[in-house]
């Protein structure tokens, strides 16, 4: 049963034709020209793991600049969750631009900045009143909840995750553990930060409080629900559940990072509300605003306690993206987190049924439409980071976006208006790639 139906879903992706479609050998003619002038002149510290240059996309289709077609699974990293330029977001966007674009949310107020804070709060889990701070990216929500833990607690230490990904600039940064290519060269990082094992909060009281810090010296625990760059993994109930009861336990904030796993993503709005655990913090950004910039950081009422100027960002919370965010939140909670929560288990069952036909193919696991697979060695069953090149490379050759997470693991994370036929196609592809690739 289709649950969101084509007319509601973006016109012009019909009339950009059926995908996949491909034209042209990879890169075609404009996209190698782009490529060239991209080369010469971008850093080399992007990652790119083919040579897609993309014209325009709509819904679940995207377009290269060649004119070739192709079913988006990635979604911009989990960020397009409302699909590729939606009519109701792009009006949105439209209307509030013709109006205001900027006047800085840290120095003025303006209706769009309240109407969204004001949804926040709302739809955050649990019913402690509570406060929002927007930032323009997750990074900067990272940051800021870190600098919020350590005000409010007066406390130093910040405990965070093997494997868990919370951003790049230098706080966030001293959190992630997830590839060490993210680190080298950068340190010293923010000090007093500890790392634990993904999945076992026993370790915190076992090796961290025992051996390392008091826990009255703990600011904060910040977890994402569900690993993302770290190779979308799922922990037990229980692991966010105990951290909920050691940080109650021991006064020290708990921050969920739902910056990929929340706005609808694993069929709920955020990912803590499939095991009902109430964080002090939540981070929110990527799907937001469907791909607008906006981060949020919301807390409960009384930890928002710092002064004004302890804070603030020229262009956090900007008008345009407020807008975005409204629309995008007035979809998920419309049809869009019941379409990912009904079209995730499909998913997840069709990929186990692909990794029972190919032994490459292993732990297909997943909440929603945040799921993930490893691509393993077929002899040994050990990761195999080659094959995965290789298959997300005869993918997008055959038209599927797919992206990598963790050391061998592959992402399906497709725009959360995906509809049947296109998931089913976008699985039919996976399967006939993994029978060609050696
Ligand atoms: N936290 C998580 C869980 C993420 O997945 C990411 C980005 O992938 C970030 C934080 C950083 O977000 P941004 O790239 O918007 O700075």
């Amino acid at each position: 049963m289709l649950s969101v139906k084509p007319e509601e879903l973006p016109p012009a992706e019909a009339s950009m034709g059926p995908a996949p479609s491909i034209e042209t050998p990879f890169p075609g003619p404009i996209a190698r020209e782009m490529i060239k002038r991209d080369r010469r002149r971008s850093s080399p510290s992007n990652t790119r793991d083919y040579p897609l240059v993309v014209k325009r996309g709509r819904g679940c289709v995207i377009e290269d600049v060649d004119g070739n077609r192709f079913l988006d699974f990635a979604a911009g990293i989990a960020v397009c969750a409302t699909g590729h330029c939606h009519p109701k977001v792009v009006a949105a966007i439209q209307a509030q631009a013709r109006n205001l674009v900027h006047i800085c949310g840290s120095d003025f107020y303006y209706p769009v900045m309240v109407e969204l804070i004001e949804k926040l709060a709302e739809i955050a889990p649990g019913t402690a009143p509570k406060r929002v701070l927007l930032t323009n990216s997750g990074t900067e929500a990272v940051e800021a909840a870190i600098k919020l833990s350590r005000f409010h607690t007066g406390r130093k230490w910040i405990i965070a995750f093997r494997g868990a990904f919370h951003g790049r600039t230098m706080g966030s940064l001293s959190l992630t553990c997830s590839k060490a290519q993210q680190k080298q060269g950068f340190g010293p990082f923010v000090p007093m930060v500890a790392h634990v094992p993904y999945g076992d909060a026993a370790a915190i009281e076992t090796s961290l409080f025992s051996q390392e810090m008091a826990p009255e010296e703990v600011a904060a625990v910040f977890v994402e629900p569900i690993l993302g760059e770290g190779g979308y993994i799922v922990p037990e109930d229980s692991f966010l559940t105990d951290l909920r009861t050691l940080c109650t336990r021991h006064g020290i904030l708990l921050v969920c990072d739902e910056i990929q796993a929340g706005m609808g993503r694993t069929g709920k709005m955020f990912a803590v509300e499939h095991v009902g655990v109430e964080p002090d913090i939540l981070l929110v950004a990527k799907g937001l605003a469907s791909g607008m910039p906006l981060g949020g950081m919301i807390a409960r009422r009384e930890i928002m306690n710092w002064p004004p100027g302890a804070q603030g960002s020229t262009f956090g919370g900007n008008p345009v993206s407020c807008a975005a965010a409204l629309a995008t939140i007035e979809l998920l909670e419309g049809k869009l987190i019941e379409n990912t929560r009904q079209l995730g288990s499909s998913a997840l069952e069709a990929l186990g049924a692909i990794a029972q036909q190919h032994k490459c193919i292993a732990n297909v696991r997943g909440l929603g439409l945040m799921i993930g697979l490893d691509v393993v060695n077929r002899q040994t069953g050990k990761a195999a980071p080659d094959l995965r090149a290789r298959i997300l490379y005869e993918a997008f050759n055959r038209g599927i976006i797919l992206l990598p997470c963790g050391e061998t693991g592959i992402r399906f994370c497709p725009p959360l208006c995906i509809n049947e036929a296109q998931l089913d196609t976008g699985l039919r592809v996976f399967d006939e790639v993994l029978a060609t690739v050696l």
